[in-house]
């Protein structure tokens, strides 16, 4: 499968991991939009939000718990952040494995459409 997100997941491209257990991975984004920018994502291939089925209801649960120990990991828990997920092309999404973008380390902006 041409995924990019997959072949980070296999190791045959490399990342800047800061978590990983049998389901879930976190990775540094290799172009931050904030000092602390860390994409959250699921071993198994899910392409968009859309495709979230019922059976991935404790996946997905558990992707936002490793946000927030992440949050925390980087010091960012009590200043703020912001979790995001772009589902398809005007949602901005870029990669169809799903991820969300773990934001933080300064003020962000306002959401604008
Ligand atoms: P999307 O727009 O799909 O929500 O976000 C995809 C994100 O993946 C972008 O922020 C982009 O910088 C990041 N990205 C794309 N390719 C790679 C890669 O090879 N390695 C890493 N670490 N991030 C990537």
């Amino acid at each position: 499968m041409d995924c990019i997100f997959c072949k980070i997941i296999e190791g045959s491209i490399p990342s800047k991991k800061v978590f990983e257990n049998e389901r879930i991975i976190a990775f540094h984004d290799i172009q931050p939009a904030a000092p602390v920018h860390i994409l959250i994502i699921p071993k198994k291939h899910i392409p968009t939000m859309n495709d979230v089925a019922a059976e991935d209801d404790a996946l997905v649960a558990e992707i936002f718990t490793v946000a927030r120990q992440i949050a925390k990991e980087q010091g960012i828990d009590e200043t703020g952040y912001r979790l995001v997920n772009n589902c398809n092309s005007e949602g901005g999404q870029v990669v169809y494995h799903l991820h969300i973008h773990l934001l933080g380390g300064k003020k962000l902006s306002t959401l604008v459409g």
